[in-house]
């Protein structure tokens, strides 16, 4: 394309996004993205592309009262800004809510997606009301998860596409950002060699086979995070609120999440804020049939599960698993030791374990109501669960309590736990199960979890752990699975990229991801969940918009058909 109006760096679902938008007002796009075409959609594709609406008719139906005030409580209480640099991550924040309490889900209903019709009770919170935490279940997930998410973009796009509108160039990768007259006049950067055959997230080769340099009125930056990165994660890492960096660590995203326009940007000037703001994930296991290096999934686990730290001392109330994140990830480290252990049956499996990822969930992803219906009923874990309890390197699986602790030593990579103190707290906590009202806090917190009736069928009736009907018994050894970058460049509420003295920077847009989903950190601290996939398309939407605003109108150029 010779004259875009905007180039767009990185065809992940902020890319995607700003596009549509772009080409729905009749500007012309260029895509530019490192990879080839088979990943379009970038991590999103992924993804569950679980949703953070706020008072659904979903949630309604479920019989749940929620509300825009509740939600901005529950965000404020998550993201605890603290900082000068929050003034534009707190109007994000505050924006970004009401998107999700009103347009969002016509937005995208309007380009045919769906959502299944029981919400989920992500990150239940750090057990304080005014704290961290969803107060109610909110976590929309797409029918067809992360590929349908990105269809409904990808498709409009592909249209404008074949009306000229927008073109895409792959393997293409941006290193640095022209700028003429004080403003981004540009890209530039190197093709690297071909790989049309390289299947979706599969690392690709860096081989440089040529350069290039390319114009337009804007630059939209939407190259992602830096999950991948772990020499930028260490660098960054937070040690006075998470302690010391995991020595291991395994990755939750493909290998082209590496952060590089994120340097480039701050290179030329533009403000980059909160990077030691991240969200990472203490139960992740190592992937037995990876797609991209060091192939972390995150287990997402109902409440019941009895969660060890490496000295095999029980987690305290509330870090049980699916409460709070980061809250659950410091305790782990604090041990010094960068992995635990979650203690489980089949009953708890069966029901509770969901795995991170759309390729985990293939009856969501193909759209298959029976199948659905049928994996989530039957006493078996779901076929990808029950792959990983046979080949997963972290999962050891024994009918008595003394083997299995026998095994869970065999894999351990610090302390040999001893049998009768991790015997004895599993005995404690089965002996509390046999009353209504009994003292063990996790318990309370399983029974308040199933008082949500679509909860009911997805976790496991209480039940003693050691009851051999339920067996066998299973362990499983939980790493650090690197995830979202919660800082990023920081944005004014129409994506434009500003300078560390708070004047946007001419020609510069930054959305998703890299933008900190929006403002540089609209999570603060801490996120409530299925707020990440809504980023990228409210940031995106944003930049989208505000450039169809502001760009010189071009009458010869028919806008795409939506
Ligand atoms: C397994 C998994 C499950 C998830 N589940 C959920 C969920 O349920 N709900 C939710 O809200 N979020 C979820 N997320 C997070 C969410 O998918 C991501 O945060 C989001 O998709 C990021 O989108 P993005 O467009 O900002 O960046 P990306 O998807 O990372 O896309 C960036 C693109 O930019 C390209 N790029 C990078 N640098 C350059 C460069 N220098 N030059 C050219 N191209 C470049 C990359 O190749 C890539 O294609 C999940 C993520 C994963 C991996």
């Amino acid at each position: 394309m010779n004259d875009p109006d905007v180039i767009v760096v990185g065809a992940g679902l902020a890319g995607l996004v700003a596009t549509h938008e772009l080409s729905k007002a009749g500007k012309r796009v260029l895509v530019l993205d490192q990879e080839n075409r088979n990943n379009l959609g970038g991590q999103a594709w992924w993804s569950l592309a679980g949703l953070f609406f706020v008072d659904s008719p979903e949630q309604r139906r479920a019989g749940i009262r929620d509300s825009f005030d509740l939600a901005l409580a529950d965000w404020l209480g998550s993201a605890r800004f603290d900082r000068d640099e929050d003034h534009w991550p707190r109007k994000w924040a505050e924006s970004y809510v009401r998107f999700a309490a009103t347009e969002k889900r016509g937005y995208l209903r309007d380009l045919g997606l769906r959502v299944l019709p029981m919400p989920g009770w992500a990150e239940r919170g750090d057990g304080k009301a005014g704290g961290h935490g969803n107060s109610v279940p909110r976590f929309h997930m797409t029918w067809g998860v992360g590929p349908e998410l990105v269809r409904v973009f990808q498709e409009p796009v592909e249209r404008a596409e074949q009306h000229g509108l927008v073109e895409f160039a792959f393997r293409h990768r941006v290193d640095e950002l022209i700028i003429e007259s004080d403003a981004v006049a540009g890209v530039r950067g190197s093709v690297l060699e071909s790989c049309d055959d390289l299947d979706r997230g599969v690392a690709s080769s860096r081989t440089e086979v040529d350069d290039f340099e390319l114009r337009a009125s804007a630059v939209i930056v939407t190259s992602g995070g830096i999950g991948h990165n772990f020499d930028a994660i260490r660098r960054n890492w937070p040690v006075d609120r998470l302690g010391e960096p995991p020595e291991h660590m395994i990755a939750g995203v493909p290998a082209y999440v590496d952060g590089r326009m994120l340097d480039a940007s701050e290179q030329v000037g533009a403000s980059l804020i909160n990077r030691d703001r991240m969200w990472h994930y203490p139960e992740g296991i190592h992937n037995w049939d990876p797609v991209w290096p060091n192939h972390a999934i995150r287990i997402i686990a109902g409440p019941s599960s009895i969660w060890l730290d490496a000295n095999g001392n029980r987690l305290e109330a509330p870090n049980y698993p699916g409460f709070d994140a980061l809250g659950s990830l410091t305790r782990v480290l604090s041990t010094g030791h960068d992995y635990s252990w979650f203690i489980l049956n089949q009953s708890i499996i069966s029901r509770e374990f969901a795995l991170s990822g759309s390729e985990q969930n293939p009856d969501v992803a193909e759209k298959n109501v029976s199948e659905f219906v049928r994996s989530r009923l039957s006493r078996q874990a779901t076929g990808p669960v029950e792959a990983f309890k046979q080949n997963g390197v972290d999962f050891v699986i024994s009918d008595n309590v003394e083997d299995l602790i026998e095994k869970m030593n065999s894999i351990s990579r610090g302390p040999l736990l001893d049998t009768g103190q991790v015997g004895e707290a599993i005995r404690q906590r089965d002996r509390d199960v046999n009353h209504k009202y009994g003292k063990d806090l996790q318990l309370m917190a399983i029974r308040n979890a199933r008082s949500y009736r679509p909860e009911r069928t997805r976790i496991a009736k209480p039940h003693e752990i050691l009851d051999a009907d339920h067996g066998p018994l299973i362990a499983v050894r939980l790493n650090v699975c690197t995830r979202k970058t919660l800082g990023g460049l920081e944005t004014n509420l129409d994506s434009q990229v500003l300078r560390p003295d708070g004047s946007p920077f001419p020609g510069l847009y930054a959305a998703g991801e890299v933008a900190g989903f929006g403002g540089g950190g609209v999570h603060g601290y801490n996120a409530l969940e299925g707020t990440f996939v809504g980023g990228c398309i409210f940031s995106g939407l944003a930049a989208g918009r505000a450039l169809s605003r502001t760009l010189p109108e071009s009458p010869s150029r028919v806008p795409a058909a939506a």
